[in-house]
């Protein structure tokens, strides 16, 4: 180590220990809390993360627990972080866990490196964390502070920079002190090495910050930009039930496989443009919801437009157009499709944009009975 790498790790080490934040993952060393929070926090911010991770660890309390657990549990528990193959994939990773290793998450960086939905980060921070193995633990976050303090001028966006900042953050490690130096270095960036406003000021190691030295914190790290998500419009049919499922709407099950896999949501279809602009008109909009109907087998007529809704994953972004229907029979319902009424949301798995649409469907309902 030279000079301003020592700086750098002796320095960041005495701030983490001064300002670190009480985090429940962080209380105790089990690797199982930590794998939990690391993919919990792919994505999503920590305080949003810590109920999540709270109740979670409540009902699943070790990885033999969770490969025991119901899909549908844990998709209830996952419900509202997003990014459901997380679950599925953490799922499937403590069965592996279970099954191999006892129900004990090994301390072994290629065994843990070759579970399921463990990529080359969380298998990095499991092993530092938990461990205290000297592995580095570079996700955005750390390679933002690295850019900065080495003033590092790759793109951040190839895969070749992680591997090589993946170095830099290892040979930075203080022998015995992985777990802290990681946590520190991740703290950093979130707290105060942050992208938009650096607090230079206010930072352990900016006496030898080579980025702000040369005023290139705002400009560091280099990152070319992705491609935005691609937006797609489609429609769906809140459906009515009559009779015996007045008061209910009708929702169905994806597919085994894909996006979203075996969640329920309402029944939708991908727009077919119309004009030669690319809208679609309301009239031409009912018609597909008409034939999206027909096509699933469901005896029910589009009434009105209902409302519009969004949802943006990391490729794609839903733009729902939400028309209400009214059903015409009390039919059979087609396999895969079910009646729900509010008391037993909580038995399904939702993607987050359809509970807000069906809760608010409900809380509108309850407000008109209510007058
Ligand atoms: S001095 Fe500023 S740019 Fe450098 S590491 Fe600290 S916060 Fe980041």
């Amino acid at each position: 180590m030279d000079e301003q790498q020592a700086f750098f790790s002796r320095e960041l080490l005495r701030w983490y220990h001064e300002n670190r934040r009480d985090l429940p993952w962080r209380r105790g060393h089990n690797p199982y809390y930590t794998w939990v929070s690391e993919i919990m926090l792919q994505q999503t911010r920590v305080d949003t993360v810590i109920p999540y991770f709270e109740r979670f660890i409540s009902k699943f309390p070790t990885a033999t627990a969770l490969a025991d657990a119901k899909e549908e549990d844990v998709l209830k528990a996952w419900e509202g972080l997003g990014y459901y193959s997380r679950a599925r994939n953490l799922q499937a990773a403590a069965r592996e866990v279970k099954e191999r290793y006892a129900g004990e998450v090994p301390d072994d960086v290629a065994a843990v490196s070759s579970l399921k939905g463990i990529g080359p980060y969380t298998a990095g921070a499991i092993m530092s964390i938990a461990f205290n193995r000297n592995e580095p633990a570079v996700d955005g976050n750390v390679m933002r502070v690295l850019s900065r303090f080495f003033r590092l001028h790759d793109d951040i966006a190839k895969p070749s920079t992680r591997v090589k900042i993946e170095k830099v953050a290892r040979a930075l490690i203080p022998d015995g002190h992985a777990s802290h130096f990681n946590q520190a270095l991740m703290e950093l960036g979130a707290l105060t090495c942050t992208p938009k406003s650096p607090s230079c000021l206010l930072c352990p190691v900016m006496e030898h910050c080579e980025g702000r030295l040369a005023g290139e914190e705002l400009l560091l790290p280099i990152k070319t930009k992705a491609k935005p998500p691609k937006p797609e419009v489609r429609f769906a049919a809140l459906v009515e039930g009559m009779g015996r499922h007045e008061g209910q709407l009708l929702i169905r099950k994806r597919p085994d496989t894909g996006l979203l896999a075996r969640m329920w949501e309402l029944p939708h279809v991908l727009a077919q443009k119309q004009t030669s602009k690319g809208s679609t008109t309301q009239e031409a909009a009912m018609d597909q919801v008409r034939e999206l109907l027909f096509q699933e087998g469901i005896h029910a007529e589009p009434v009105e437009a209902y409302c519009d809704a969004e949802h943006t994953f990391s490729h794609i972004q839903w733009q729902m157009r939400v028309y209400r229907c009214k059903a015409l029979s009390e039919m059979a319902l087609p396999p895969g499709y079910a009646y729900i009424e509010r008391e037993h949301m909580a038995e399904y798995a939702f993607p987050n944009l359809f509970v807000k649409l069906i809760q608010g469907y409900f809380e509108e309902q309850q407000s008109v009975r209510n007058g």
